[in-house]
């Protein structure tokens, strides 16, 4: 039922594994990259269902990444998460501004995401 695919794009290890374990064990697939320019890549190639992107990433930016993904036709439809540790106010709105579609704060509440994850997967936009 959960199996889509996820891309994952994150830089730090813990998190990396515990958002990918939590996705696992609901059986999503997942994928994952440890930068923007690797996230920009794969999700081109493999054209996941839902991209998880942390912000702070070495190289380009998750807001960088986002721009690339959205002027890539391929992955312009893609629905995709921003993953921070901010927590004001103002930076959670230039976030969504930025034109992410959903927003998961750090530390990652793992119920919070998943239920994230399913409520946008879920929306007629999101189906192929
Ligand atoms: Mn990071």
């Amino acid at each position: 039922m959960a199996n889509e695919l996820i891309l994952i794009v994150e830089d730090n290890p813990n998190n990396l594994k515990l958002v990918r374990d939590s996705l696992q064990v609901k059986g999503y697939q997942t994928i994952a990259a440890e930068t923007g320019e690797e996230g920009v890549r794969l999700a081109h190639e493999r054209q996941p269902a839902l991209i998880l992107m942390d912000i702070q990433l070495p190289g380009i930016s998750g807001v960088e990444a986002l721009h690339q993904l959205r002027a890539d036709p391929v992955t312009r439809p893609t629905p995709i998460i921003a993953i921070t540790a901010s927590v004001m106010t103002q930076d959670r709105k230039r976030i969504m501004d930025a034109g992410f579609d959903g927003f998961q704060g750090k530390p990652i509440s793992v119920k919070q995401l998943l239920a994230t994850v399913r409520e946008i997967l879920d929306k007629p936009s999101a189906q192929p």
